[in-house]
């Protein structure tokens, strides 16, 4: 194995750890999510911590050790400094860094998780949203990241019968991952269930096949918002929690 290796990352967390150093937790693009320790970092004087703060991607040196891999250098390719002076965007990217951090095991890897992360990073650093409007652009992400991990909701044909799902009286099943249709619903005992609006199915749809620079530009009412990350939020509970 190599003493040294160069890879290109995002911070997704940084705790201190013994006296001065730091624990930094990154999803790379080459080598998925890893656990770092970074010496000195929390020295005021430290040159490296800069380059480690949360969200931040850089590219990083890290040099193998016996029981911890160290950072040896780091420099930042953005800090994404709209998020850092901003409370609410800090917060939505909180948010996301925390479930990525909990849904990805160490090791995993993919291009398209990372991919993922940052879009999310650059799609919020650029557009200014409104605090409920956070929260949606918060929950496409968790969205995202269930489809990117084998947990895509089926919301065009009924789990149940199969057929086509017409706009209205549908219900979403979370233990059952997907829509019910109007007529199935009427026997349906599973408690797990939300009803869901026709406009809600149509943001899914869209969520579920879009960009999120895209799905940033939708004008949704806030009684949609509501439903819909409620629908999202109780999916990932259903899965996760
Ligand atoms: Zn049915």
């Amino acid at each position: 194995m190599e003493a040294t290796y160069q890879t290109k990352a995002i911070i997704l967390s940084r705790q201190p750890f013994r006296e001065n150093d730091c624990r930094v937790i990154v999803y790379s693009r080459d080598r998925g999510k890893i656990d770092l320790v970074a010496r000195g970092t929390k020295k005021i004087s430290s040159k490296l911590a800069g380059h480690l703060e949360p969200f931040n991607l850089s590219d990083l040196m890290v040099a193998r050790g016996r029981q911890y891999d160290y950072i040896g250098a780091a420099i930042s390719q953005n800090c994404y400094y709209n998020i850092k002076s901003d409370s609410e965007k800090t917060a939505c990217a909180g948010q996301a860094a925390n479930i990525f951090n909990k849904l990805i095991k160490p090791g995993e890897r993919g291009e398209r998780l990372f991919g993922l992360l940052l879009d999310f990073l650059e799609t919020l650093n650029k557009n200014q949203l409104s605090v409920i409007n956070y929260q949606l652009f918060y929950h496409f992400f968790a969205l995202s990241m269930l489809v990117e991990l084998g947990y895509r909701p089926e919301l065009y044909k009924c789990v149940i019968c199969g057929n086509k799902i017409l706009p209205n009286g549908n219900q979403f099943d979370f233990l059952k991952g997907g829509l019910v249709c109007a007529i199935c619903r009427k026997n349906n005992k599973n408690k797990q269930v939300l009803p869901i609006s026709a406009d809600c199915i149509k943001v899914l749809r869209l969520a579920v096949e879009s960009d999120l620079n895209k799905l940033i530009k939708l004008k949704i009412s806030d009684k949609l918002i509501k439903e819909i990350n409620n629908i999202i939020g109780s999916f990932y509970n259903y899965n996760f929690i």
